[in-house]
């Protein structure tokens, strides 16, 4: 038999303000072991207790429990004298028990792992000693009773483990509930618990065969054990290799004293922040009850007290309680337990500066005493995310990498977009859940159809799917809903595009264009009833929900400055009208990074020329219709080349399928042939003509500018044109003229032939001359293949990892959402790619693109403009690989810079 011959420490002591370990050692006592050991030994008293190393685990697993139990006994022994000492109790008394608490701990915080078992050391005697000590028989025996059933479910295995198994405590409850014809917990009388306690019992022996262990040290060597074993169970294995977690980490047992704030009124408990979570402000702030548990503070049954005298003060402000009443009924602690007050306060200075910053923490009073129960990193709203951070900095608590490392860039969102009233959100009731396509919220009237947005003050445009057709409905609603598409669904990128909120992929929704009516769960909404969008969760809400518009502080601009200082990739903005462009301006945008020029033609007095360019039989047609369109996209370019002064704008040819421009609906259909004098067969004939079985892979991109040169050159006139006219006014303006969805070099040879044709011939006709690039996206594999031979030709590549993804992945951009959402909950996939860039596969061919496009030309000026550019992960990923810029939607431009910074901070860490 294998024996432990090393002679080394197992068990690590906490409390008494004192610790064997400290907040380094995470390896060996697990994340909230270190942690409890940091505070004690900087002074704060936390209920003492002892932690049980990760390495004991291996043992155990690899040794037998036999060996390591035995070798644990003497230390473990010595351990809880100790807590008695501290504590002033005795394990399994009758008159004084001590009771406490095991819990797992694994270096890493792994949620759901192994439950905690609380009040261990409850038997039918020390239940007794606890009504002594709490006078409170009911809460005495209700401890008791949720004990066993814990105690039963984690350590003695009798907790259902699928949705259809039956909890046979739950069961027992049930039974008494109906007996008792009553319908809550609550309502259980001492008799009841005192009955339950009994049944429970009961059902663990009828289960397992034994008694349930009275003996306390019997209780915890087992509960010690349970702990260990669920390291190699079922759920904590999976999640290791989710996460790609070693075997051999372990979790270690942290085992501490109970104390209890309900035991009279020189006892509480509370919850407090060492700053303002919702505002960021410097102040000390918090909730607190006296003789309560922890969770009365949250049930929300009681009206908690503040902590501080101001805090309480402004609370009665707003709940209209006279000062008289709230100093006599309503006290802050700081007023009832200024000792206690005191102390709690230097705790809470001592742990922020420890930290250095924003602490939530939970304490205790046990008659008198007052426990510090934990301590984090407090979660707080974007605006006092950003405050904080900066507020640390001014104080020299944190340097500048340190404060743009604190910044969540995804949460800056929040302070960019109309957000809801948190009030008014705890009162919501969710109908459904779709992908939060782009952030904010929105409140409105239901519409079913893009030309009726107007017809409420405001509207969420619900919809199956948007099409190119919808933009201006899109625009005027105050939000937009789709049953199908995913994150770059043509609802999502344009609700980004334009800021708006946007819920896509919503797949729960039937909507009934016909009758106008949308069911989900049962329920139906007609046309003009009230619902609210979660941008930022994916929410889908019944009725109205109150929104805020966000201000933005001076905290802001200072973040925005300090990213520019560090980050070494250009952000760029997604924009297609002079509107968009000045926004994304104001939000630091330096250039363009792609115009989308198809949509431009969906304006009502443009898409009459569209359609007729494209419903052309002859090339002299079209180029008459082109005409038309030519000084309307010239405009377009004059507005945005403007907006951008001087910064380069990079403007992509047509790329969409034609048949997204042509009308389908019958009354449309018969307008435009009246329009162009032809019959409405005809008109018939050719939209079906244009219908391709994949529309995505079929006649589009730079397919579209080889087969019609006429648009390639139309388009290109518009752009040198529009750039010479605003030179004439002295304002600088540099095109880089972009082909789309390039496989082969020649392609683009061809492309770029046109284009600089048609320019030299401007340039004759002005005599004059403005600088220009000709580049190309990168979005099909092969031109990430091929893109040695492609970067001899051309001046830049863009990645367009939206069509990259669909490519690589085989996963079509618009029905994804029929099958991704299954595939994130069963972890097949651990991202929606399209949100975040596959960096492992689709990454290969960005990183294989860029290295093979600069072999030929080591200069080559590569960026991304695929919806990824704005999702910080994928811009850290597009530093890596040395991009020049990133480009994404203008209220996401200032998430790119933080991101862009941070990358640049890690990469040189
Ligand atoms: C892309 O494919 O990544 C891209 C930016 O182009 P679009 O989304 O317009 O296809
Ligand atoms: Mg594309």
């Amino acid at each position: 038999m294998e024996t432990l011959t090393e002679i080394k420490k197992r068990v690590f002591l906490f409390g008494d303000k004192k610790a064997d370990g400290n907040s380094k050692m995470k390896n060996l006592l697990g994340g909230k072991g270190a942690n409890l050991a940091e505070m004690s030994a900087i002074g704060i008293p936390v209920p003492p207790g002892f932690t049980i190393t990760t390495e004991v685990c291996t043992e155990y697993n690899t040794l037998g429990k036999d060996i390591v139990i035995n070798e644990l006994k003497e230390s473990v022994e010595s351990a809880i004298e100790s807590i008695e000492k501290t504590m002033g109790t005795k394990f399994g008394d009758s008159e004084n028990p001590l009771l406490i608490s095991v819990r797992s701990g694994a270096r890493v915080s792994m949620p759901g792992m192994m439950d905690t078992v609380l009040n261990l050391g409850l038997n039918d005697q020390a239940v007794l000693g606890l009504v002594k000590k709490t006078n409170n028989e009911r809460f005495a025996w209700d401890s008791y009773r949720r004990f066993i059933q814990m105690y039963g479910g984690v350590v003695l295995g009798m907790k259902p483990h699928t949705k259809e198994d039956i909890d046979p405590f739950e069961e027992i409850m049930e039974h008494l509930k109906d007996k008792r014809n009553i319908e809550l917990d609550t309502e259980f009388t001492v008799q009841d618990l005192q009955d339950l306690v009994y049944d429970f019992k009961d059902a663990v022996k009828k289960r397992t065969g034994h008694d349930f262990p009275t003996d306390p040290w019997d209780q915890l060597w087992r509960a010690v054990m349970a702990v260990f074993d669920s390291w190699n169970g079922d759920r904590a294995k999976y999640y290791r290799k989710m996460h790609n977690y070693p075997g051999d980490w372990g979790t270690a047992v942290n085992v501490q004293a109970m104390v209890f704030g309900n035991m009279g009124t020189n006892s509480g408990t509370g919850v407090c922040f060492t700053r303002d979570a919702g505002t960021g402000e410097n102040v000390f702030n918090g909730e607190y009850l006296i003789d309560a548990q922890g969770e009365d503070v949250v049930a929300g049954v009681r009206t908690p007290q503040q902590i501080t005298k101001l805090g309480s003060q402004r609370w009665a402000e707003l709940a209209k309680v006279e000062e008289a009443d709230r100093a006599e009924n309503y006290p802050s602690l700081e007023e009832l337990m200024p000792s206690i007050y005191a102390e709690l306060n230097e705790y809470q200075q001592k742990l922020e500066d420890h930290y250095s910053d924003m602490q939530d923490m939970e304490f205790t009073i046990q008659d008198g005493k007052l426990w510090i129960l934990q301590t984090r990193i407090g979660k707080r709203t974007g605006a006092a995310m950003v405050k904080i951070a900066m507020d640390l900095f001014k104080e020299g608590v944190i340097d500048e990498k340190e404060t743009l490392l604190r910044i969540e860039p995804n949460k800056l969102d929040e302070l960019l977009h109309p957000v809801f009233d948190t009030k008014a959100l705890k009162r919501a009731n969710v109908i459904a859940q779709g992908l939060p396509a782009s952030p904010g919220a929105a409140t409105g009237q239901i519409v079913f159809f893009a030309d009726e947005a107007k017809k409420f003050k405001n509207t969420i445009l619900t919809r199956i799917e948007t099409s190119p057709e919808d933009l201006e409905g899109m625009n005027v609603a105050k939000g937009i809903l789709t049953a199908r598409g995913g994150m770059t669904s043509h609802a999502a990128v344009v609700a980004r595009g334009m800021g708006k909120c946007c819920v896509s992929g919503a797949g729960a929704l039937k909507i009934d264009y016909k009758n106008r009516v949308l069911r989900v769960d049962g329920k139906e909404f007609h046309e003009g009833d009230w619902i609210s969008l979660n941008g930022s969760t994916g929410n889908i809400i019944e009725g109205k929900v109150a929104t805020m518009e966000p201000e933005l502080s001076g905290e802001f601009g200072e973040i925005m400055e300090l990213s520019d200082k560090y980050s070494t990739m250009e952000v760029r903005t997604n924009a297609d009208t002079p509107k968009d462009a000045a926004i994304a301006r104001n939000f630091g945008a330096q250039g363009i990074g792609l115009t989308r020029t198809e949509h431009m033609f969906f304006e009502v007095d443009r898409i009459k020329a569209m359609r007729e360019m494209i419903l052309a039989d002859t090339v002299k047609g079209r180029k008459h219709a082109l005409e038309e369109l030519l000084p309307m996209q010239r405009s377009d370019f004059e507005g945005i080349f403007e907006a951008m002064q001087g910064l380069p704008v990079t403007v992509r040819l047509l790329d969409p399928p034609l048949h997204e421009f042509v009308p389908h609906q019958l009354a449309t259909q018969k307008e435009l042939a009246e329009d162009m004098h032809i019959s409405l067969a005809a008109v018939k004939n050719k939209v079906a003509e244009l219908q391709e079985f994949n529309p995505m892979l079929g006649h589009r991109g730079c397919r579209l500018g080889n087969t019609y040169p006429e648009i390639t050159e139309t388009q290109t006139r518009a752009i040198i044109e529009a750039a010479l006219n605003l030179k004439e006014k002295g304002i600088v303006a540099k095109p880089e003229i972009m082909v789309p969805l390039v496989g082969t070099a020649n392609e683009f040879i061809e492309q770029k032939k046109i284009i600089t044709e048609t320019a030299n011939k401007v340039f004759k006709e002005r005599n004059d001359s403005i600088e220009y690039l000709v580049g190309t996206m990168i979005e099909i594999p092969r031109a990430a293949l091929m893109a040695d031979k492609i970067a001899e030709h051309a001046d830049f590549f863009s990645f367009g990892t939206n069509d990259l993804t669909q490519m690589t992945l085989g996963y079509s951009r618009d029905d994804a959402g029929k099958f991704l959402n299954v595939y994130l909950e069963k972890g097949i996939l651990t991202h929606d790619p399209f949100e975040v860039l596959d960096q492992e596969g689709v990454g290969q061919l960005v990183e294989m693109g860029t290295l093979r496009g600069r072999s030929t030309k080591p200069n080559l000026k590569v960026g991304i403009c695929g919806e990824h550019g704005g999702e910080p992960s994928s811009v850290e990923f597009c530093n890596k690989t040395g991009m020049n810029y990133v480009s994404c939607s203008p209220f996401r431009v200032p998430i790119a810079r933080l991101s862009a910074a941070q990358a640049a901070i890690k990469a040189k860490a």
